[in-house]
């Protein structure tokens, strides 16, 4: 039987969020980011449509994700972008995933498992252009791709790096990180004689910095149908808007009427104001539906908004539907997601939990239910 707490994904949005990305693209080739689930979304599911419409690659933070990919048969290049260690190169080498190294300390095992594998490995870079995270300082770069090139059974195809604030327009950052990626990239160019591609765009990068697709772009949120900086992104927006894939839909499972002046829930943090319907659904923080929430979300039934009163618990959360017209058990609400004319965003659920979009997404998927539809 299905669970009545209900996460659905639309494969139609997803497609069409990857259009979006393509038209931003140019002639950049897309890696697909699927890490963390695909942000909650499935991975499985998404690399398949993703790799339908025509991604090039792509893009995990850990081996064991690639791993799975492999298994469910994927056969475009697999991106471990957290890097690879020691403990992690040979199951890299064996499942031809394409290690993504953030220095030398790897360089050696991932050899000595490409020389017994019999074959040669593409490596990428990871530069450290001003994101202050991970990888090599632009000094250090070209002796690291010398170093990887002179390895029999290592080739250096590409250099990568990140952009630490590419969701802030206002921000002059991203030009600056941008100017030290496309300076060290022609300083690669010249002392070392073969060819690398380079890419450092994500979402941020490929829709507001200009000049950011290089040979491949690397977008995540935005192929989940969310702006990279909420709420602000979607305003701005006036063309190719992108759609949100996922919905989040629960059941009411008690209706009842409470008198004025009633402590509901635990700890009664709130207390009835006026005689009130409260409609119980069947969604806690185990669910994602964090205690954060309490008192302040909202949800929809019958199309029309309805607040969350009193503390969530762990299975339980209680919302006053006095104002949405007849409610019975049964009836669909919904946490995340359009009903009728309403909707209520990710990037809505962020501001009331104090965080980005991405935590939603990810929380949400991975502690509930998929379905795809469309
Ligand atoms: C997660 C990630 C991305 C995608 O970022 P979005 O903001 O979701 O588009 C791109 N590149 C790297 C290295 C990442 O870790």
């Amino acid at each position: 039987m299905e669970s009545l707490n209900k996460i659905t994904i639309s494969a139609e949005a997803l497609r069409h969020n990857f259009a979006v990305c393509r038209h931003h693209a140019g002639d950049a080739g897309i890696l697909a980011m699927v890490k963390a689930d695909a942000y909650g979304h499935g991975m499985i599911e998404c690399a398949g449509i993703f790799v339908e419409e025509g991604a090039v690659a792509l893009g995990v933070a850990e081996v064991v994700e690639g791993i799975k990919l492999r298994k469910a048969g994927f056969t475009v290049p697999v991106f471990i972008l957290a890097g690879i260690i020691n403990q992690t190169s040979q199951a890299a080498v064996e499942n031809n995933l394409t290690p993504v190294v953030v220095d030398n300390s790897a360089l050696g095992e991932l050899n000595k498992y490409a020389r017994r594998a019999g074959k040669e490995i593409d490596i990428h870079v990871k530069l450290d252009a001003g994101m202050g995270r991970q990888g090599t300082l632009p000094e250090g770069i070209v002796a690291l791709v010398k170093e990887i090139d002179a390895y029999p059974c290592l080739n250096t195809k590409g250099v990568l790096a990140h952009f630490p604030m590419a969701d802030d327009r206002q921000s002059s950052n991203s030009d600056d990180v941008l100017e030290t990626f496309s300076s060290t990239a022609r300083l690669i160019e010249k002392e070392i004689p073969h060819h690398c591609m380079y890419h450092i765009a994500n979402s941020g990068g490929l829709f507001y910095v200009r000049g950011a697709q290089f040979d491949m772009v690397r977008p995540g949120i935005s192929l989940y149908g969310c702006y990279p900086d909420g709420e602000t992104g979607r305003q701005a927006a006036t063309k190719n808007l992108l759609k949100p894939a996922m919905c989040f839909t629960t059941s009411v499972i008690q209706v009842r009427n409470v008198d004025k002046g009633v402590g509901v829930g635990y700890g009664h943090s709130f207390f009835t104001g006026r005689p009130t319907t409260v409609a119980v659904i069947p969604v806690g923080y185990e669910d994602g539906y964090l205690r954060k929430l309490s008192n302040t979300a909202q949800v929809l039934i019958n199309g029309h908004r309805a607040p969350v009163i009193g503390r969530i618990s762990m299975n339980l959360t209680l919302i006053d539907a006095t104002d949405v017209g007849p409610v019975n058990v049964g009836d669909q609400v919904v946490l995340l997601g359009p009903q009728g004319s309403e909707e209520i965003t990710a990037d809505e659920i962020a501001g009331w939990m104090d965080t980005i979009n991405y935590e939603v997404l990810c929380l949400f998927g991975h502690m509930n239910d998929r379905v795809f539809i469309d």
